[in-house]
């Protein structure tokens, strides 16, 4: 999936991190991030094209220090929703 932290944010998404190396998964706040990264910061997540990007830097899992790395987007207060 790819999009930006302003579409996650005005579509009411949580984002979540997952480390595939240690198992190790976290909530991202999106709002935290557009501030560090900027709302048109591109968010990219998928574990067969590389680690997580955000704002094109790779995710970094703060457990084992991985890159195997992925965003999961899950729907906030929209019934259901894709980007
Ligand atoms: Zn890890």
């Amino acid at each position: 999936m790819t999009g930006t932290i302003e579409s996650l944010i005005s579509g009411r998404y949580r984002l979540t991190a997952h480390c595939h190396g240690c198992n190790h998964s976290a909530e991202v706040d999106l709002e935290t991030m557009a501030r560090i990264y900027g709302g048109a910061a591109s968010v990219r997540g998928s574990a067969d094209r590389g680690p997580a990007r955000i704002g094109g830097r790779a995710l970094v899992c703060q457990e084992c220090a991985g890159r195997n790395t992925s965003f999961r987007v899950s729907p906030g207060d929209l019934p259901s929703g894709r980007l």
